[in-house]
């Protein structure tokens, strides 16, 4: 199966996560926004009150709240990823930014990053 979004000139084919080793959960520094929302969910999932959990999983930066990231072997990865299991911790409580991906604004005009990054993403009219 794969998905197109209107407007994106690539489509993604989310059976790939499967043998992937979580490109979208690390890699360079960066951040993984989430709302007060998403905190108060993320931290019930986790039966956490949200000051604990703010306390230690998020960060401020540029005025929002990311989820921390843990620096391993040279890369950065967010702090909810198993790298051993290749699985997100709070899968059914992630943020919107991860929900989304790999239909990001920011690809729809320059998807060169999100070709590198995912192999599930193919260019639209490329043959696979
Ligand atoms: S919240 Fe989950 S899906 Fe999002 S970056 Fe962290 S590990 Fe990956």
């Amino acid at each position: 199966m794969t998905v197109e979004r209107a407007g994106f000139p690539y489509q993604f084919t989310p059976q790939t996560c499967g043998s992937c080793p979580g490109n979208c959960c690390r890699g360079r520094e960066g951040y993984i926004w989430v709302t007060v929302e998403d905190i108060a969910r993320q931290a019930a999932y986790l039966q956490m009150a949200p000051e604990d959990f703010t306390r230690e999983y998020v960060r401020r930066a540029e005025g929002r709240f990311s989820l921390q990231e843990r620096k391993s072997d040279g890369e950065y990865l967010c702090c909810f990823f198993n790298p051993d299991e290749r699985r997100c911790l709070i899968y059914p409580v992630r943020p919107n930014q991860c929900r989304t991906f790999p239909f990001w604004e920011s690809f729809r005009t320059d998807p060169a990053d999100v070709l590198k990054e995912c192999p599930g993403v193919r260019l639209r009219d490329e043959e696979a």
